[in-house]
């Protein structure tokens, strides 16, 4: 069973669907995995599940995410990458003893060691942020064009263009902004 869960943005990249748990990071913060449990929901909905999470684990989790955004922040403006955050991310990824798995139908699957073991969740979304950090994978880190996001996100466009770490979230607000701004533009040009 796959849950829906409406206010988790579910991006192609794993590693930036993680660093996407906190939003607005430069405005009104949100943070989507407030609870051990909103842990537990994001990680089945991106094809990781474990039965439980404590709070240690979700401090570990929230450790990793940030060291995943602070890296991919400063590899999307070609600054060099925060030793911290690079340590965290490889031990995240060292720790885990996830399997991947081809089905029969031909598709990939994890294998965790022990459905308790938040760890070899995690350590997926490292070696994740590992390959698009390295530039393994097809695509082009860059920063969010919305001042109150900034969020680091993966292009994977042709154009390697775009501008919104999300085109429902904040390339919809971008344009509402601008289709705002130009009706008050119209409306003040008689005086
Ligand atoms: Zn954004």
């Amino acid at each position: 069973m796959r849950a829906r869960l409406p206010d988790f943005r579910l991006g192609n990249v794993l590693a930036t669907s993680f660093t996407g748990t906190l939003s607005e990071r430069h405005g009104d913060a949100v943070e989507r995995i407030p609870t051990p449990q909103r842990l537990v929901d994001w990680l089945a909905v991106n094809g990781l599940a474990v039965d439980s999470c404590t709070t240690a684990q979700l401090d570990l989790a929230r450790e990793l995410r940030e060291s995943i955004h602070a890296a991919a922040s400063a590899a999307a403006i070609q600054d060099a990458l925060p030793a911290s955050a690079v340590q965290v991310i490889n031990d995240c990824s060292a720790q885990g003893r996830a399997a991947a798995i081809l089905t029969p139908e031909g598709t990939r699957r994890w294998r965790l060691s022990s459905a308790s073991c938040v760890e070899d969740a995690l350590s997926v979304i490292a070696a994740d942020a590992i390959s698009i950090i390295a530039g393994e994978r097809d695509g082009k880190l860059a920063l969010c064009a919305s001042s109150t996001c900034q969020a680091a996100f993966f292009d994977t466009s042709q154009s390697r263009t775009r501008k919104w770490c999300d085109m429902n979230t904040c390339g919809n607000r971008q344009k509402k902004a601008r289709f705002n701004a130009n009706q008050r533009k119209n409306r003040g040009s008689g005086g």
